[in-house]
This record gives structure tokens, C-alpha cells and sequence, in this order.
């Protein structure tokens, strides 16, 4: 059967077009290769492999057995570690294993609080986590608006947590990893790091790895990694079995075979001298949009950014976030309203903006090109609607010139 399906191909090539006309700053997107789409679209998808490779509950399971291996050696050899879990099919999934399997109902987990850059799945109330877990926050210095490790200490001595959780999706700088696992052994609890966003900054050595540092360390695949839309988790040794469990038969069944063997390609794309200049770019890119953002007196939060997203608080521009996000979606340019550090108004208002680099420097963007779009961002933020047509074209005009992977 070969059968195209209308309806889908007219929504598909929508999408393309969306896709390949707009300026693309959503931090946890990427453009996947076309090799990980090919291979994401592969047979595999039509086979159970519940398990791990030898040792499954299904027959004929051989090949999917070296497809998993595969993706588990290559990983391994990326993060530099001794256990991988490629299983889990999204970074919320990965930690949700990781919390079944460490932790009891009830237990206490420490973990960033969601308007000051955590996730969700860290312990929000409207999640799993929230709802299973007894979850306490840390905060960020209202100052800096960075990690305060001291009260982060205070903090843990109070509540004796058994989890401490750091990796965010809205923070801007650098994680130091060894303070969180300072700050874990001395109460005693276990260290996760969720690097969902950073993955691929990590693998390219442009960013400290948690490796060997932290018990556990779950993330996607899809973000700065470049991959398969999916989960992975890295543990130590001896919580490997115990985590393995976590993912199957606890919250998973059979692996999604066909985005295992694409996470495998991912890998190997990540291993390429190409990989590291491509993650030393989005650096670039977000270091040289926040210059220019400063220069036109737009707030930073933190002031600065040392990795591929930073946070732009709209207030300096009289918006709420929810207005800036629809003012840019208006024009072909993509972002994301998001809570900054003690932010005033409600989740869906906010007040701030998360730009992140990873999508547009994967489309290649010149410097030139990428400094004309922040002025267009910058026009767009500060300028009444009437020239929208005109930032729009123009958005078009540069992207259009941008192939799609
Ligand atoms: C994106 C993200 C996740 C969850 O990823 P999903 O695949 O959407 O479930 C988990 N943790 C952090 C820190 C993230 O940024």
C-alpha cells in the first residue's frame, strides 16, 4: 500500500514552509538531519523489543538487538560513560524512571523551582513528579538572578532531601556540577542531573559535563543534541540495573526500535569534528545576540549568557512576554513567553522572552544575517504594528536563502 494521504501532505507542506520561512529561536528546537529523519521513519518502527538487547520478551528480536547496541556504544563513547539507557522515549519519561527507581512515593526532592528555569518534571504540581514526590524548591539570587549555592546548601540541610535535581530549561550560564554534588554529600542525598538542554554543548566539550559527578544524569535527544525526538539516561555503575527496571517494565514497554536506531545516528553525527564546531557556533550566536540586545538597553536576565539561550525581560520594552511571544510569531519569528526569576505576572502572561540559538546556527546563519534579525526583533518589540509586513518579508527574505537539513 502507497497510498498518499491529502490531508496529511497539505499539513506537511505547511509545516515545511513554516519551518523553512521563520527565524526559529525556541531553545529546546532543533532541525533534526536528514539522515536522523530517514532513519526515524525506518522499519524498525514495526517491532517490539520490550527488554534490553539479550534478554527480551519478544522473538526475532536480533537485529533490534544490534540496533540497540549500537546506539548504546556510540553513546557511551560520546559521553564518555560506563552505562547508558537509550530507551526512554522523552527527557520527562527518562526522569520519571529515574524517581521510581531511587525513590520511594513520598520522598523528598530539592530541585529548582519552574518560574526560575526548572522543568516541570522536576516536581511542578500540575506533573507526575509534584503529585508522587514531597517537592521543595531552591530559587535563584534575586541579585545575580544565578544559582546562590550557599542558601541551595541551607536549604538542603533543612529539608534533607533524598534527590537534589540541577539541569534547567531556562537558565543562561554555566552549571557547576561539582557544588551540586558537594552540596548532595554533605546531606547525604542522591545528585540527578537533567542536561535535556545542553546535551549537545556537553558532547562537544562547550560545556562542563556532569559525568562521573552526578548519580544520575537524564536528558532528550532532540535539543542541542540534533537528534530523534526521545529520552536517554547515563548512570553509575551501580544504579545502572536498578535504573534499567525504572524505564522497563516500570514506566515503559517496548522501546520506539526506529528512534533507538536514530538516536544512534545522532551519536555518531555528534562525534564529528563538524559537531564541535557547530555547538562552539550557537555559543557565538547567543553571545553576539545578547551584545545587541544589551546595546539597545533590552534586560538580560543574569546581564549575560554563557550558552545557547538567554532570557530577555520584557518589561524593558512595556510587554509581557505572552505579547512579545505573539508580536515575533506575527512576523515569522519563533520564541517562547517564559517566566523570569520572581516574575510578576501568571504563566500564561509572564514577563519575559527565552531565545535560544541551537535551530537557527544549525541552519547555518551568517553573523551579518543573524545581527539583522535581532534589529528586526528588536524593531518588532518597539515599533507599532504597522511595519509588519515589511519585518516579516524581511524575515523571509534571509531565511528563505537558509536550507533546511
Ligand atoms: C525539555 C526538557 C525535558 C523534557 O523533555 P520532553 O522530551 O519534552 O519530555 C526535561 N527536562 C528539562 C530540563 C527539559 O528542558
Amino acid at each position: 500500500m502507497n497510498i498518499t494521504d491529502i490531508e496529511i501532505e497539505n499539513i506537511l507542506e505547511n509545516e515545511q514552509k513554516r519551518q523553512r520561512d521563520s527565524a526559529v529561536f525556541i531553545a529546546s528546537e532543533n532541525y533534526a538531519s536528514s539522515s536522523v529523519r530517514k532513519y526515524t521513519s525506518s522499519i524498525l518502527t514495526n517491532k517490539y523489543a520490550e527488554g534490553y538487547p539479550g534478554q527480551r520478551y519478544y522473538a526475532g528480536c536480533e537485529f533490534a538487538d544490534q540496533a540497540e547496541n549500537l546506539a548504546i556504544e556510540r553513546g557511551k563513547k560520546i559521553f564518555e560513560s560506563e552505562h547508558i539507557n537509550v530507551q526512554p522515549h522523552s527527557g520527562s519519561q527518562a526522569n520519571m524512571a529515574a524517581y521510581i527507581s531511587l525513590l520511594n512515593p513520598g520522598d523528598r526532592i530539592l530541585s529548582l523551582s519552574l518560574d526560575h528555569g526548572g522543568h516541570l518534571s522536576h516536581g511542578h504540581n500540575v506533573n507526575f513528579s509534584g503529585k508522587i514526590y514531597e517537592i521543595h524548591n531552591y530559587f535563584l539570587d534575586e541579585e545575580t538572578e544565578m544559582l546562590d549555592f550557599d542558601s541551595i546548601q541551607k536549604i538542603a540541610e533543612e529539608i534533607k532531601p533524598k534527590l537534589i535535581i540541577c539541569g534547567f530549561s531556562a537558565y543562561s550560564r554555566v552549571i557547576n556540577f561539582e557544588k551540586f554534588r558537594k552540596i548532595a554529600d554533605s546531606v547525604n542525598a542522591l545528585m540527578m542531573a537533567d542536561i535535556a538542554h545542553i546535551a549537545g554543548l556537553i558532547v562537544a566539550k562547550q560545556h562542563p559535563s556532569p559525568v562521573n559527578i552526578a548519580d544520575i544524569i537524564t536528558s532528550t535527544t532532540h535539543k542541542t543534541l540534533r537528534g530523534p525526538r526521545g529520552g536517554i539516561a547515563i548512570i553509575k555503575n551501580s544504579l545502572s540495573k536498578k535504573y534499567d527496571r525504572g524505564i522497563f517494565p516500570a514506566v515503559q514497554g517496548g522501546p520506539i526500535m526506529n528512534n533507538v536506531i536514530a538516536k544512534a545516528v545522532a551519536f555518531k553525527e555528534a562525534s564529528s569534528e563538524g559537531f564541535v564546531q557547530y555547538s562552539k557556533d550557537i555559543i557565538t550566536n547567543s553571545k553576539l545576540l545578547c551584545g545587541f540586545f544589551k546595546d539597545k538597553q533590552l534586560r538580560i536576565v543574569s546581564d549575560d549568557t554563557e550558552n545557547h539561550l538567554m532570557l530577555i525581560d520584557t518589561r524593558s520594552v512595556n510587554l509581557s512576554g505572552a505579547e512579545a511571544e505573539e508580536k515575533l510569531n506575527s512576523v515569522g519569528i519563533i520564541v517562547n513567553k517564559n517566566a523570569i526569576p520572581f516574575d510578576p505576572n501568571p504563566p500564561r502572561i509572564t514577563s519575559g522572552i527565552r531565545i535560544g540559538t541551537p535551530a537557527i546556527t544549525t541552519r547555518k546563519i551568517s553573523e551579518n544575517d543573524l545581527l539583522q534579525i535581532g534589529e528586526l526583533i528588536f524593531q518588532t518589540l518597539t515599533t507599532s504594528a504597522k511595519k509588519s509586513t515589511y519585518i516579516k518579508q524581511e524575515v523571509n527574505k534571509i531565511m528563505n536563502k537558509l536550507p533546511l537539513p
